[in-house]
């Protein structure tokens, strides 16, 4: 039996867990967090931080192939895994030192002439005013590692010109757009490579929290095709293995600009669990442990929303690690997490139906049904 290790046992680590159990691969995580789900799905665990360097080595030792289910991992474990000349990595250390900052990313995708907003680094210290005089009086400052979620992301006018982060960090020219879009692209370690159907994300246009990922996405075959063939072309261009996730702005004469590339399965993917022949999961494992990639076809019209914690959501807290069917067509997942504050992802609902304005609406009613605050899906 094949040995699948992971760095990270969240949700996305669990369902690669799960995913391997279902494909007869053993997996083993290491966790900072003995809660975490994907402790108790994986076949085995080690308890330690991700900096740890006795734990990283017996994943190593103890796996045929490593990968990450997140990119934010400390310098010297992607130090000590580049020099393991004998343990397959995937992806590479290089792509993940690379991705998990966003001005190293960015650099390197202007570098390679993929389409992306003006930018610079900010070293030491940012200057609105001479900052505006780049990008104009509205931009975007983005923390270079560590921010999720939207946390590591300010937009900056001359009204709270104040709050520039004074570490480093990177500014770019804020891009007004049509919509977001992400597109999953899985190459395999012979370089096969193939991608999922475009998800569009849908925020709410006060709070920027993403309300529903819908696929198909409500957008023209071309910039399907588009958006599916720049996410081929940049991951090929970065020779990554394994899933990669590409959010990208479509801008409203029909341009598309990367936003930013994840080494790793994504929130945006949850729904080829229920919707794909094939989940990000899965594929996820055939690319990395060098296997055929399966085929990313979709079969229903497919929507996500992801279960954020309010008060209403108290009774939910600390149940396990589980989905559950509510009625055909609506699954709902929750993470197991024991530990909840405002907004912390807590689960997810995925809707399946032969059209996507059943799923968007089943997946919305499911959502308040539980009592979250979804607002307006537009
Ligand atoms: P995170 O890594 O936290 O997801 P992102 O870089 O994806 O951060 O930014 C979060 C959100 O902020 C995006 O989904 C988008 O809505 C908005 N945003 C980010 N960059 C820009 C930009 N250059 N122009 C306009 N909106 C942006």
């Amino acid at each position: 039996m094949q040995r699948l290790g992971i760095i990270g046992a969240g949700q996305l680590g669990a369902y690669l867990c799960q995913a391997a159990t279902k494909l007869d691969v053993e997996s083993l995580v290491l966790s900072h967090d003995a809660i975490s789900p994907g402790v108790a799905l994986a076949t085995e665990h080690v308890i330690a931080s991700y900096d740890d360097q006795s734990a990283v080595r017996w994943l190593c030792e103890q796996s045929d192939v490593v990968t990450f289910e997140f990119e934010d991992i400390p310098d010297s474990t992607l130090d000590y895994l580049e020099q393991q000349n004998d343990a397959k990595v995937h992806p590479s250390p290089q792509t993940i030192r690379m991705l998990k900052n966003k001005a190293k990313q960015k650099t390197w995708l202007a570098e390679h002439g993929f389409p992306t907003s003006d930018f610079v680094v900010c070293s030491d210290g940012a200057n609105y005013s001479e900052l505006s005089q780049q990008f104009g009086e509205r931009f975007v400052q983005k923390a270079q590692t560590g921010g999720i979620d939207g946390q590591g992301v300010q937009i900056i006018k001359a009204s709270n010109a104040d709050q520039l982060w004074q570490q480093p960090t990177m500014v770019e020219a804020f891009v007004p757009h049509v919509r977001e879009l992400a597109v999953l692209i899985v190459r395999g370690v012979d370089g096969q490579i193939a991608s999922y159907p475009v998800v569009e994300l849908r925020f709410c246009s006060k709070t920027n929290v993403l309300l529903v990922a819908n696929s198909p996405a409500r957008i023209s075959a071309e910039i399907e095709a588009s958006a599916r063939s720049l996410g081929q072309d940049v991951i090929s261009a970065m020779e990554g293995v394994g899933v990669f996730a590409i959010e990208l702005f479509e801008t409203d004469n029909g341009d598309l600009l990367v936003n930013e590339i994840s080494p790793r399965v994504h929130n945006s993917g949850h729904m080829t669990i229920e919707a794909h022949q094939n989940s990000q999961y899965e594929q996820h494992i055939h690319a990395v442990l060098g296997e055929a990639l399966a085929s990313t076809d979709q079969v229903h019209a497919g929507a996500m929303t992801n279960l954020l914690y309010s008060d209403s959501l108290a009774d939910f807290v600390g149940r396990p690690f589980s989905d559950w069917a509510e009625g055909s067509g609506t699954k709902i997942h929750w993470y197991g997490k024991t530990a909840a504050r405002a907004g912390r992802k807590m689960g997810h609902i995925t809707t399946i139906a032969v059209s996507l304005e059943t799923a968007v609406e089943q997946v919305v009613d499911s959502s308040r049904a539980l009592g979250s605050d979804i607002g307006e899906v537009l």
